[in-house]
């Protein structure tokens, strides 16, 4: 039996393997669009707040970790554009080559999350306006360069998740000079 799976994050990993568990033979392929997989997003706002300091502890898992601990091919920078049902496969585009090709199923799991929403308010048009959900996100917060006039023209929308992006991300806009205690 051959598995393709879309995402290879939380829930797309966590399927694939637990399916190497139940299946020793089957072949398991995941196509994961970022750079990225198996990671913890709880742990992303803890790097930006300097708690985790190390990256290599937000990304436990590679690729090749992966394919040597459970022969599972997880495909990063490899996006699925389209499904086609009737001959059980999908569109695959290589995102580093622009390949484009396509890959057989006999089961189809689709795991490929959500995208942060930004809701139609007033600042939404601002220059930088960062969302928090991958590791691209974080290190695109991080790399980000804060002039004096940006932050005077900022309105902050901190879409709060869970407890910890709400303490993490407080505390990192504070001591950033950010956001006002
Ligand atoms: C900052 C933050 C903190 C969090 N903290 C906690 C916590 O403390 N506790 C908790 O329980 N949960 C927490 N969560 C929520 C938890 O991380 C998510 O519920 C979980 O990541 C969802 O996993 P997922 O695999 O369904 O989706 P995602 O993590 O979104 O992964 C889906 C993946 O699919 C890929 N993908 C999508 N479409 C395609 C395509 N067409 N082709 C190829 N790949 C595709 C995407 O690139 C993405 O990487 C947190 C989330 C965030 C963002």
């Amino acid at each position: 039996m051959k598995v393709v799976i879309v995402g290879g994050v939380a829930g797309g990993a966590t399927a694939a393997a637990r399916i190497r568990r139940l299946d020793e033979q089957a072949e398991i392929v995941v196509f994961e669009r970022s750079g990225y997989v198996s990671y913890a997003n709880c742990g992303l706002p803890y790097y930006i707040g300097g708690v985790i300091t190390d990256p290599e502890e937000l990304t436990l898992q590679t690729p090749e970790r992966f394919f040597s601990r459970f022969r599972i091919s997880m495909k990063v920078r490899h996006e699925v554009t389209a499904i086609h049902p009737e001959k059980k496969a999908v569109s695959v585009t290589n995102l580093e080559t622009g390949e484009a090709f396509e890959e057989s199923y006999d089961k189809l799991l689709l795991s490929p999350g959500a995208k942060p929403a930004q809701p139609r308010l007033p600042g939404i048009g601002i220059r930088k306006l960062f969302t928090l959900r991958t590791v691209e996100d974080t290190l695109k917060l991080l790399n980000n360069q804060f002039t004096d006039e940006m932050m005077s023209e900022l309105t902050y929308y901190v879409d709060v998740e869970g407890r910890d992006v709400d303490e993490v991300a407080h505390e990192f806009l504070v001591s950033a000079g950010l956001l006002e205690e």
